[in-house]
């Protein structure tokens, strides 16, 4: 396993992987790597010769009195993970490697991006689609592994994959849960004794969705309703979105009839945690 600081370097690097036709998987990550990761690691693994996993707290999809500063790191640790589930190359770029003096371009994808964690996240999307493209560009990936946790992210993502016809598989793995349903976050690590007992709150509505639908439940108000009564019961709670939509466009959905996508936000103290099912 080899770290690269340089795009430059790697860039050299990938191009040599390329000549002896080994298929290249990325894992981006913003690092403070956990289970969720490793999944995402391991299943590169599996799939391609070389494995990439990125690690960069990408400035741009942070916005104004967000956790930028804080966001929680331990590069060491973050090593030892990758090498021990197999990973090749680690690319660790600084700040100003990515987005030098008189960085301006940006991508953007509409529509989806302003809904969901777009409305309380202004321009987070922008930030995550122009550091994927950039990722994208340097590494050369076949395939690039995201997680389900994420789920907007994931569709953006494959939607500005389409769009732009880059020639990479986008793959999107379940998420990662601990022992009382929290999905794995590197955030999780914010939270005190008892927020982490009442972010468990998420999941369980998330289950009661599951459970109210395989019931035969398909009016999405009254669903999200029962939701809402199971997390508002947590004291340090403070919900910023439930909503049921479409897996495209993420339209709200009144009447489940296909596939529909539950997803929550919710703030745990100080912490901003999402978590989401699919309901198929
Ligand atoms: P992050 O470091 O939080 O930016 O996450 C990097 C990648 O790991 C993203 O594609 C996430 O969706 C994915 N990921 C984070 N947490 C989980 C989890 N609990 N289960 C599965 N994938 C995850």
């Amino acid at each position: 396993m080899r770290v690269y600081r340089s795009i430059r370097s790697l860039a050299k690097k990938v191009s040599e992987i390329k000549k002896r036709k080994k298929t290249i998987g990325l894992v981006p990550t913003m690092g403070f790597l956990h289970e969720g990761h490793a999944s995402l690691i391991r299943k590169a693994r599996k799939d391609t010769g070389c494995v990439i996993v990125s690690i960069f707290i990408n400035p741009a999809q942070f916005g104004p009195g967000e956790d930028f500063k804080k966001y929680p790191r331990n590069l060491k640790k973050d090593l030892d993970l990758c090498e021990k589930e197999g990973a090749d190359i680690i690319f660790v770029p600084e700040a100003r490697e990515m987005y030098p003096d008189g960085y301006s371009t940006h991508v953007n994808v509409e529509g989806i991006t302003e809904k969901l964690c777009g409305i309380s996240r202004p321009g987070h999307f922008r930030g995550v689609t122009t550091v994927v493209t950039k990722l994208f560009n340097i590494t050369m990936p076949d395939i690039a592994y995201f997680g389900q946790k994420d789920c907007q992210q994931a569709i953006v993502i494959k939607k500005m994959a389409l769009d732009l016809n880059m020639d990479v598989d986008i793959k999107v793995m379940p998420v990662v849960r601990g022992k009382n349903g929290l999905a794995m976050s590197s955030r999780n690590v914010y939270l005190g004794e008892d927020e982490r007992v009442q972010a468990a709150s998420l999941y369980k509505a998330l289950r009661l969705a599951r459970r109210l639908f395989n019931q035969g439940e398909r009016n999405s108000g009254k669903i999200i309703s029962k939701m809402k009564q199971v997390i508002s019961k947590e004291p340090a709670a403070k919900i910023d979105y439930i909503a049921i939509v479409d897996t495209k466009e993420l339209k709200a959905i009144k009447k489940i009839s296909g596939v529909a996508l539950v997803a929550v936000a919710v703030r745990v103290g100080n912490t901003r945690l999402i978590d989401n099912v699919i309901l198929n």
